[in-house]
């Protein structure tokens, strides 16, 4: 079955704080049009390496993007790449390094921040370079892709809670209410893309330590969310699933042809 699908990867949320904080995704679970489960993030427990991680189901010791500076195009096949191969349409609202893993590399502001070009993996994409690019903006340039291009699948990606997580540290008001901050942001959009047919996923790449960084194994660093929406999904009570399965996860609600590891449990 070809579906559409939305992943929201939300920047540095650490599971225990997303399960107290995230009330809308939460109170949706609760009413039973979510599920919510906890999943335990690859090592290093960084951010580049755990894009990767997610978006091509290759750990980071695998893939070789193995930490923040290593500044070139996967050499992996991407979600992004599955969809271009089976005929999808693809797009991105995302951290300019997402452009750098799988469109072009190194990231060229004036080239690469807004990019319309159906030859590239991520053919329409808004990339920012801040981290205190404000999540509401970045929300909007996620509705904006959607509406104009109508992808299969688009990654929305904001990062004002690792942001904020470094400034502050886990145990902080401002990092839990930029969790906060953004369940609300996100609550705006969530029964639109349902009613336009989307499958979504909310999940983090890692989490957030008391010393106001991540990279280890700490379970602050290594438990995430993943909260799942729509009908092509099992709602299993509880089930266990890698971060190297989303990408093959995404890939099998897509109907697309792969052959990454993914996780039948999550399915419908
Ligand atoms: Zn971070």
């Amino acid at each position: 079955m070809q579906r559409k699908v939305i992943l929201v990867l939300i920047d540095g949320l650490a599971w225990q704080v997303a399960r107290d904080s995230l009330g809308y995704l939460l109170g949706l679970a609760e009413a039973g049009r979510a599920s919510a489960y906890s999943l335990c993030a690859a090592l290093p427990s960084l951010s580049r390496p755990l894009y990767e991680c997610i978006l091509t189901g290759a750990a980071p010791v695998d893939s070789g993007i193995v930490h923040n500076g290593v500044r070139r195009l996967s050499n992996q096949s991407s979600l992004f790449h599955l969809a271009r191969a089976g005929g999808r349409r693809t797009a991105a609202a995302a951290y300019h390094w997402i452009s750098e893993l799988y469109n072009r590399s190194p990231y060229v502001a004036r080239r690469d921040r807004h990019t319309n070009d159906d030859s590239l993996p991520i053919q329409h994409g808004m990339f920012y370079h801040c981290d205190d690019y404000p999540d509401e903006h970045l929300l909007l340039d996620a509705d904006t892709l959607l509406r104009l291009h109508a992808p299969d699948f688009l990654l929305v990606h904001p990062m004002n809670v690792d942001d904020a997580g470094h400034r502050h540290g886990l145990d902080s008001a401002a990092y839990r209410n930029a969790a906060r901050r953004f369940d609300a942001l996100l609550s705006d959009y969530l029964s639109d893309w349902l009613a336009a047919g989307y499958q979504i996923l909310v999940t983090s790449d890692h989490g957030m330590n008391a010393d106001g960084t991540h990279g280890g194994s700490l379970p602050e660093e290594r438990e995430v969310p993943l909260f799942v929406l729509g009908d092509g999904f099992s709602h299993h009570p509880s089930l266990t699933i890698d971060q190297t399965m989303l990408c093959g996860s995404m890939a099998t609600l897509m109907g697309l042809a792969h052959d990454k590891p993914y996780c039948p449990e999550l399915l419908a």
